[in-house]
């Protein structure tokens, strides 16, 4: 697993969290259980079953419609969906992962298949 592998930037006038190594596909991007678990759902947190994590990077990864990673629940690990190559922007869909989306939002990722309004 590459520690450092990960980096927080500004893309598209937010903060967003950009690969500073390559990942090839199926391969751990980012270890949420190293991250801190919150009382409640918010903004930043990712949810772990029924805990809510507020991971030092993983509060700065964006939504997108065609993610580049996934949540997986049973080892509690980001993972790559696809390969990313350095630069790219880390993300994973909210609306796959979150029982309840704590700020509903309009998205713009961008995607063909854009889901619209990301909310539950
Ligand atoms: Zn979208």
């Amino acid at each position: 697993m590459k520690v450092f592998g990960i980096g927080v930037g500004k893309g598209k006038g937010f903060l967003g969290v950009y690969a500073v190594n390559f990942y090839k596909e199926g391969e751990i991007v980012m270890d949420l259980s190293m991250g801190d678990v919150s009382p409640m759902r918010d903004l930043r947190t990712i949810e772990l079953s029924s805990r809510h994590i507020d991971h030092p990077f993983g509060r700065y990864v964006n939504h997108h419609c065609d993610p580049s990673c996934y949540i997986d629940q049973t080892r509690e690990l980001m993972i790559a969906l696809i390969d990313i190559n350095i630069g790219d922007e880390i993300t994973f869909d909210y609306s796959l992962n979150e029982s309840t989306i704590a700020a509903p939002f309009e998205c713009s990722c961008g995607a063909s298949h854009c889901k619209g309004v990301i909310s539950k």
